[in-house]
């Protein structure tokens, strides 16, 4: 079993203040794969201390320089791509084919893209040709607590930290406990890299301890926060009394409408986005809303490619998913699962219980429940696990009705080949996403969502605005 006890503070690895073991679980087998430690409040504060005493210099430091370290990571990144897939693979039960393509490449892509929003930003520019005197000048928020989630993790974490080491914000990333391994190779590359002491702090915990300790902490300028809406409340009301920044990246329950003219492949398509990462993504497509003349056709074809998807632990090669991440995630699938069941929906594919063959692991049987109505639980709840909700519908109204039917407003998709229609439906939409006919968004593109989803913006041009304060000056001296 992995030793890792250490927190990355000040530019090294240090001893937790007072001993707190934590052991990591393996999801596809249930053991312990790894002991860490939970940090207390005097680690907390170290690593706070040492990023704010780093932020003046950093601050102060060229953007080009910054940029040439961010640089320098991506390069390390991409070398050690092979480790930080083996972790998350480990702890989080991410496939392995799967972790080196899709969960490593999201951190290249993230990084690469702030590199090229970088490097055409403006940090200091003048209000406008009509006030010569006048310059805007973005400037770092200051110390951001950084807390990520297990589900994504080199996605939410190279989200947080490319753009704040841009921005010149130093930074205390406090990453799942579900899934730190990965966060602790990632601390080795940006030593790697040579960010100056103090500006990347690592510091495991959990929400209970450092999170909220970061959260209400009176140096910690800002909190950027993706996971569960549940935290994201906590949070904001943690962080309200020293009415700092906070950021948030949450839920979804992202309505698929698929309309009767929709290309052949849609229905296949939406069951294995919503299958992929074993259901365990925010902007997951998880209510398929289908045009009443094809329904009963995608409802059959749906069931036949929940069937087709595959099982297995997460450290073999092959295209299956993994388990999901822990038991009280299992629990709390197989719970809805039960609720969609007692509610009234039609089982149509998988249901309870652990797939045929599995007697251990957080293993679920891919799922599909269709003729489900939007006020079912299973259509209500971000129930992050392999299980899909079919809804028929008649009208593009009716379509949108239940779209917009929810608290969450993170990602929707349609299908339909009249262009027309789609763009009609992209506007009328209420989510900070949508994605039409199979295209997902391109390099540079916002991520975040509307309502309950969250607040602000991550990766490209906004993400780095997330972490930027605009500073109006007047009466610059042109001379
Ligand atoms: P969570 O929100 O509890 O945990 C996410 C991160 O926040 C972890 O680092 C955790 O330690 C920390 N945290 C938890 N409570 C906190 C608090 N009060 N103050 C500060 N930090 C806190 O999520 P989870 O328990 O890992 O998953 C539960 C549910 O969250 C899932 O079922 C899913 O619905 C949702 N979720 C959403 C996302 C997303 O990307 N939107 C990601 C993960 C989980």
């Amino acid at each position: 079993m992995l030793e890792k006890r250490e927190f990355y503070i000040n530019g090294k690895w240090v001893a937790p203040a007072v001993a707190n073991d934590f052991h990591v679980i393996n999801p596809s087998t249930e053991e312990p794969c790894a002991v860490i430690s939970l940090g207390t409040e005097a680690d907390t504060n170290a690593a706070v201390a040492a990023a704010k005493a780093a932020f003046p210099a950093w601050m102060a430091t060229p953007v080009a320089e910054r940029i040439a370290l961010v640089e320098k990571l991506l390069e390390i990144y991409n070398r050690r791509g092979e480790d930080l897939a083996q972790a998350m693979s480990l702890e989080m039960g991410a496939p392995i084919d799967m972790s080196r393509t899709q969960q490593v490449g999201a951190g290249s892509w993230h990084l690469k893209n702030f590199l090229t929003a970088a490097k055409n930003f403006e940090f200091d520019r003048p209000l406008g040709d009509h006030a010569p005197n006048d310059r805007i000048i973005y400037e770092a928020v200051g110390v951001a607590a950084l807390i990520t989630p297990w589900n994504w993790p080199m996605n939410q974490i190279t989200l947080k930290v490319g753009a704040a080491a841009i921005a010149g914000c130093t930074m205390v990333l406090k990453p799942s406990e579900q899934s730190p391994l990965n966060a602790m190779v990632f601390a080795e590359l940006m030593d790697e890299a040579g960010f100056p002491a103090g500006v990347f702090n690592l510091v495991n915990g959990d929400g209970a301890g450092v999170g909220s300790q970061l959260s209400g902490h009176p140096d910690v300028d800002m909190v950027s926060f993706t996971g569960s809406t549940r935290a994201g409340i906590a949070i904001s009301k943690n962080a309200a009394d020293t009415l700092k920044k906070v950021h948030l990246e949450l839920g979804g329950k992202g309505a698929n409408v698929i309309f009767a003219d929709a290309d052949d492949k849609a229905v296949k398509r939406g069951v294995l986005h919503m299958m992929n990462n074993t259901g365990q993504s925010c902007n997951a497509p998880s209510r398929m809303l289908v045009q009443r003349p094809i329904y009963d056709q995608a409802v059959e074809t749906a069931a036949e490619v929940a069937n087709s998807v595959t099982v297995g632990n997460a450290l073999d090669e092959g295209r299956h998913i993994g388990p999901v991440v822990n038991e009280l995630q299992w629990n709390k699938i197989q719970g809805l699962i039960q609720k969609g069941i007692d509610e009234g929906a039609r089982l149509v594919a998988g249901g309870l219980g652990r797939p045929e063959g599995f007697n251990k692991g957080y293993f679920v049987r891919p799922t599909v429940f269709a003729d489900a109505n939007n006020q079912m639980t299973i259509a209500r709840e971000e129930i992050f696990g392999p299980v899909l909700t079919m809804i028929p519908f008649d009208t593009e109204e009716e379509a949108i009705e239940i779209a917009n039917d929810t608290p969450y407003g993170l990602t929707n998709y349609v299908q339909t080949q009249d262009g027309a229609r789609a763009n009609r439906m992209a506007r009328v939409l209420r989510s900070g996403m949508v994605e039409m006919n199979g295209k997902s968004r391109s390099a540079g593109s916002p991520f975040g969502g509307m309502k309950q989803s969250g607040k602000g913006r991550e990766g490209g041009v906004w993400g780095l605005e997330d972490f930027l304060e605009v500073k109006a000056v007047g009466g610059w001296a042109t001379e």
